[in-house]
C-alpha cells in the first residue's frame, strides 16, 4: 500500500545495521500484530503440526545452532520465523518453521519478499509432506541447487523446475 509505514522494513535495517534495541522490537512486534491479522493459514494444534515436520524442524534447529554466531531473527511470517543469516554458499532455505535468507537479501525489500515467499512455499510443501519433506523435496531441491552451481542450463532452468516451480505457485511468487 502505499505510503503505508512499513515496520518490517524498518526494523530489517536495524538489523542489518546491528542498532536495534530492546524497543525496537517491542514496537515492532506490536506493529507486526497489527499488520499480520488474518494473514496464512491458522493452525489450530501447532505442536502436532510440529511433529508431523519433527525432522525438518530438528534439522533446523541444528542449523540455527551451527548459524547461533551469524543469524539474527528478522520476523513471524504466518506459521514460520524467518532468519537472517551470513553465508557464503546458502541464499535460502526451509527446513519446519524456520526459514532461512542469506543476510545481504535483507537489504532489498522486493527481493527479500521474494525470497522469503519461495520458502513459505516450501514450508506448505512440508505441511502436505510432514516426514517425507526432507526425501521429496529436500533431496531434489538441493541436488538441483548444487547442479545449477555447475551448469548454465539447470541454473537457467532451476525455477521451473520440481519442486521449485510449485514451491513459487504455493508462496504465490512470480518470477
Ligand atoms: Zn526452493
Amino acid at each position: 500500500m502505499a505510503g503505508r509505514y512499513d515496520a518490517r522494513m524498518d526494523y530489517r535495517t536495524a538489523v542489518c545495521e546491528n542498532t536495534r534495541t530492546a524497543w525496537d522490537v517491542h514496537a515492532w512486534r506490536c506493529r507486526m500484530k497489527e499488520e499480520t491479522k488474518g494473514e496464512g493459514w491458522k493452525i489450530k494444534n501447532r505442536f502436532l503440526l510440529y511433529l508431523w515436520m519433527l525432522p525438518q524442524n530438528l534439522l533446523g534447529l541444528l542449523v540455527l545452532f551451527i548459524f547461533r554466531k551469524k543469524k539474527t531473527f528478522v520476523e513471524p511470517f504466518n506459521e514460520c520465523r524467518v532468519y537472517a543469516l551470513e553465508s557464503k554458499f546458502l541464499s535460502g532455505a526451509s527446513l519446519g518453521r524456520y526459514i532461512y535468507v542469506n543476510r545481504i537479501l535483507t537489504r532489498d525489500e522486493a527481493e527479500y519478499r521474494e525470497a522469503v515467499r519461495h520458502e513459505y512455499g516450501h514450508f506448505r510443501q512440508g505441511k502436505l509432506f510432514g516426514v517425507f519433506y526432507l526425501l521429496a523435496v529436500g533431496a531434489p531441491s538441493v541436488l538441483n541447487n548444487l547442479f545449477a552451481r555447475k551448469n548454465k542450463k539447470v541454473s537457467a532452468t532451476y525455477y521451473q523446475r520440481y519442486p521449485e516451480k510449485w514451491a513459487d505457485r504455493l508462496g504465490r511468487v512470480r518470477r
